[in-house]
């Protein structure tokens, strides 16, 4: 079923997982996929086609009509959404409230974790999200459960917030949004964010990213 090449990074908001894995991929010469795009993108489709988040159906519907490609680029991947670039929308402020709703759905989930699998069919890759190690990719060559204290993953994305925004939202209130993402990311009924009992967890409040990058190769070889 899957591909057990490929490396399944997992952890809450702000652990480090996408700048690590993009690393970890380019060193290993792996593709890289931030699955947590996906999730944005049927959010920002269903905001800008007026579909309520809490219609589970619709929502579902919409999904498994969507045509997701993912384009490599010099920085970032692109991500185009029926042929369309919704990149830069991916990280607004009304996604980012109202993901964890989309994400909660399984009907949502069914349909982007079988793209997941079959992409991690066709290549090799270090995939980063929730569910990777758990659900997405079971069998996969090694599990990474990356956490770090709450007070230094929300300095971290209230920095990465005030860079893209060029404004500062109040530390406080990063704090408020990240631990209400992270409360419905693991208890929501459908394949909660959980490490896998297999992953090996690392913990990177002491760690720079070379630091746990190192760690990671150290365990793939
Ligand atoms: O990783 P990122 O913070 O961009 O993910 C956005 C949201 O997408 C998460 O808060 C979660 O609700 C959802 N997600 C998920 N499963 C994944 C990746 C992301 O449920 N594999």
């Amino acid at each position: 079923m899957t591909n057990i090449k490929s490396i399944a990074i997992d952890g809450p908001v702000a652990s480090g997982k996408t700048t690590v894995g993009r690393i970890v991929a380019r060193r290993l010469g792996f593709r890289f996929l931030d699955t947590g795009l996906m999730y944005r993108a049927v959010t920002w489709v269903a905001l800008q086609r007026d579909i309520g988040l809490e219609d589970g159906d619709t929502l579902a519907a919409m999904a498994e009509g969507l045509t997701m490609d993912l384009v490599p680029g010099s920085g970032d991947d692109r991500l185009l959404a029926d042929g369309e670039d919704v990149t830069e929308h991916l990280r607004d402020p009304k996604v980012d409230a109202g993901v964890s709703f989309v994400s909660r759905v399984s009907g949502v989930r069914t349909v982007l974790v079988k793209g997941q699998r079959e992409m991690a069919e066709r290549d090799d890759f270090v995939m980063v999200g929730r569910d990777i190690g758990t659900v997405v990719l079971p069998n996969a060559r090694l599990k990474v459960y990356l956490g770090a204290s709450v007070d230094l993953r929300a300095r971290r994305r209230h920095h990465e917030i005030s860079k893209e925004a060029g404004e500062a939202l109040p530390y406080e209130q990063v704090l408020a949004d990240l631990t209400r993402r992270d409360r419905i990311d693991s208890e929501r009924a459908d394949s909660p964010l959980r490490a896998a009992p297999d992953a090996i967890r690392v913990e990177t409040d002491d760690l720079d990213i070379e630091g746990v990058v190192e760690r990671i190769l150290a365990m793939v070889e």
